[in-house]
């Protein structure tokens, strides 16, 4: 059975004692109310990862937004996956659209980044989604393929079966439209299909596909509801811990 996951992305928001704060707060209220076996993370700022770990124990994992491609080295300024390792964090989020458009992150930096997280034994929340020029002339099916096939579609197996897929389309992040749940479910089964075709059947039917672009308690239950969509990736709504809670909370209804 494959795991129902709830991740929220703080992106770049919450200074130190806010984020602690907000955080105390999420934990207390998925502890109390989360029922299922539903997986709840929050991927927050690198400065927030060691202290959250240990406050959110086995309630809510803790994730990076993204890290660099190499193990370490003279690379000013960056963060690498045996550091978010070595602070309690088990989850990175890898090819967050805002990455691809403004670091210009390929799908064979992307590759990169992958191996390494998988290497340090975490697990990527890899984003794929396209753009609203894209779903307007009809190429998303193959945006998504190529994202797949050279971002993914060359790990093992055996590495791949780590991996938690993200459809984010990107005309949906952050605008406060929300793929239709019909248009959500499409775009998942095509993603099942392709990693099907590539890894086989028991593969893709355990592999995780999120879906993420404002999705919020209001539209989640019949979105989460889709036999494809297990699970969210969340933005703004995962800043209000009443918000995100009700998240994770909408897989016990
Ligand atoms: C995201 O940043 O991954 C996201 C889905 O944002 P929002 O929920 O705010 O659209």
């Amino acid at each position: 059975m494959r795991k129902k996951i709830v991740a929220g992305n703080w992106k770049m928001n919450m200074d130190y004692a806010e984020g602690i704060s907000l955080f105390s707060e999420i934990v207390n209220m998925v502890r109390d109310e989360q029922k299922g076996d539903q997986v709840a993370v929050i991927c927050a700022p690198y400065i927030h990862l060691n202290s959250l770990a240990k406050l959110g124990g086995n309630t809510v994992k803790i994730g990076a937004q993204n890290c660099h491609q190499n193990e370490s080295g003279a690379y000013t300024g960056e963060i690498s996956a045996k550091m978010v390792k070595s602070v309690g964090a088990e989850y990175v989020i890898v090819g967050h659209s805002e990455r691809r458009q403004y670091y210009a992150e390929s799908d064979a930096l992307l590759l990169e980044k992958t191996n390494i997280v998988l290497k340090n034994n975490l697990i990527p929340i890899f984003c794929i989604g396209e753009t609203l020029d894209e779903r307007n002339n009809g190429s998303y099916f193959d945006i998504i393929k190529s994202q797949l096939t050279n971002g993914l579609f060359s790990l093992s197996e055996d590495d791949f079966s780590k991996v938690i897929v993200a459809y984010e389309p990107v005309w949906a992040i952050g605008t406060g439209l929300t793929a239709s749940s019909a248009q959500a479910q499409e775009v998942h089964a095509f993603i099942r299909q392709q990693i099907q075709a590539q890894y086989g059947e028991a593969v893709a039917q355990n592999t995780s596909i999120l879906y993420g672009g404002s999705c919020n308690p209001k539209n989640a239950e019949e979105l989460f509801s889709q036999q494809d969509i297990d699970g969210g990736l969340i933005g703004g709504a995962s800043l209000k811990s009443r918000d995100f809670t009700d998240l994770v909370k909408t897989f016990n209804s």
